[in-house]
């Protein structure tokens, strides 16, 4: 395609400036579109926590021209390693840097990096394409459509026309709300803590650590991975909020110092590293078969959220908009198509990262006879066999095949 002019009718409008809309506005604009990306925060950043790319991640970088860039800004853990968080049996160990790894993942690599360079490298890119203008301090309250194009409604009363519009405005989609009024988030009754601490106040445990890390026990698991050169230690700790705590510090805090009584030294010195006054409610969405209405779709978080058992969100949102620009070029500019096909070709793929992921959260947090056969099940498993559940998910989706 080539460049286009600045006009209602040649330009796409995206809403959120989160990795999913900035993926897109990437993905378009670098095939010489004009796009508009509306952001209701006073910046376009990022929550500063790491996030973990699967293999699958990278080649969909490298679409977008940054996989060297991403490389040199990441840390290539050397595995994943789940123990139960009370007996400190060996649940889950995954290399990540081996021949075996390299030739099953078509040489990708797997990923932690912080998330604050991940948006920067993303922004960084579009803001060189004249093309692309951002637009922060704007929150969009609606759209409406007819054939010749799409209106968004901003808050302050103001209008902006575009030929179509990509939402990705996360988790609480105010426009998937407007597609699908009582489609809702649904909560887990789970909240997070994250923290990222300079390696050199880490624990020495952590310290000597290379990998992912993940301790799990009833409602409760910790995860923690080097960032930036292993200059950082990124750290999550997720726990079921118990009935009536939610506004109960001195409870909460009693709650989590008896989940602490029972750990193991390791996990329970990361944790203490942990400001437990600070959480996030954690939601996902049920998959969902309709992303588009017309010129209008949902990509990213708005329109499959996930919870992060398989740390896929960002991953799947970056995937979204590889895909849609291949369907764009490939059928002609003609939007509504292009967005029929996104969610024919992502359906199944994303509903199947949001049902794995509860289905594993479900694990990670059993108790009783559920953990003594998740010990028995787990503990028999090799590398070869977790490839192999990965698979599906690691190895890197193929756009050339999409028509
Ligand atoms: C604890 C935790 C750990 C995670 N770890 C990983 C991981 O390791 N790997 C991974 O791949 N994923 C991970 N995820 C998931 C990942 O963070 C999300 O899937 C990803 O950020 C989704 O990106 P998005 O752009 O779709 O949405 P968001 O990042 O939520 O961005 C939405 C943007 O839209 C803006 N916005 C909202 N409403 C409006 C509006 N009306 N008008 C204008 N702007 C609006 C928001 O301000 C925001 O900037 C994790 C999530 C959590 C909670």
């Amino acid at each position: 395609m080539t460049p286009s002019h600045r006009t209602p009718s040649s330009t796409v409008i995206v809403v959120g400036g989160g990795v999913g809309g900035v993926a897109t506005a990437l993905a378009l604009g670098r095939q010489g579109r004009a796009v508009t990306l509306l952001e209701q925060a006073d910046q376009i950043g990022a929550i500063g926590y790491g996030v973990q790319l699967g293999p699958n991640v990278l080649p969909m970088l490298q679409q977008l021209g940054l996989a060297e860039a991403a490389l040199a800004k990441a840390y290539l853990p050397t595995d994943i390693t789940w123990y139960d968080l009370n007996t400190a049996q060996s649940l889950a160990h995954i290399p990540l840097q081996t021949e075996a790894f390299a030739a099953r993942y078509a040489g990708s690599r797997y990923l932690a990096i912080h998330r604050v360079d991940l948006h920067e490298l993303l922004l960084a890119a579009c803001e060189r394409l004249p093309n692309i203008q951002l637009n922060q301090s704007t929150t969009v309250t609606g759209y409406q459509q007819n054939d010749a194009g799409v209106q968004v409604s901003l808050e302050g009363g103001a209008t902006l026309d575009a030929c179509a519009v990509v939402v990705a405005d996360g988790l609480r989609s105010r426009l998937r709300a407007q597609m699908h009024p009582s489609d809702t988030p649904q909560d887990t009754g789970y909240v997070a803590h994250r923290t990222i601490v300079p390696m050199t106040d880490a624990p020495e445990w952590a310290r000597q650590r290379t990998g992912v890390t993940m301790w799990s026990g009833p409602g409760f698991h910790v995860i923690y991975y080097p960032l930036r050169a292993r200059s950082e230690l990124n750290i999550v700790v997720v726990n079921r909020m118990p009935p009536g705590l939610a506004d109960d510090v001195a409870g909460y805090r009693a709650h989590m110092d008896r989940i602490m009584d029972g750990a193991q030294p390791e996990p329970r010195k990361v944790i203490a590293r942990v400001n437990l006054d600070r959480r996030w409610t954690i939601a996902d969405r049920q998959p969902l078969r309709r992303w588009a209405e017309g010129r209008v779709t949902l990509l990213g978080d708005s329109a499959h959220a996930t919870l992060q058992s398989l740390a896929q969100g960002a991953g799947m949102a970056i995937e979204d908009a590889v895909t849609l620009a291949t369907l764009l070029e490939r059928n002609g500019d003609d939007y509504a198509v292009a967005f029929q096909k996104l969610q024919r070709a992502r359906f199944l793929r994303t509903a199947r990262v949001q049902l794995e992921s509860r289905a594993l959260w479900e694990t990670y947090h059993c108790e009783d006879v559920h953990a003594e056969v998740r010990a028995w099940e787990w503990g028999a498993r090799g590398p070869e066999d977790f490839y192999r559940c990965l698979d599906w998910l690691w190895q890197p989706v193929s756009v050339a095949d999409l028509t």
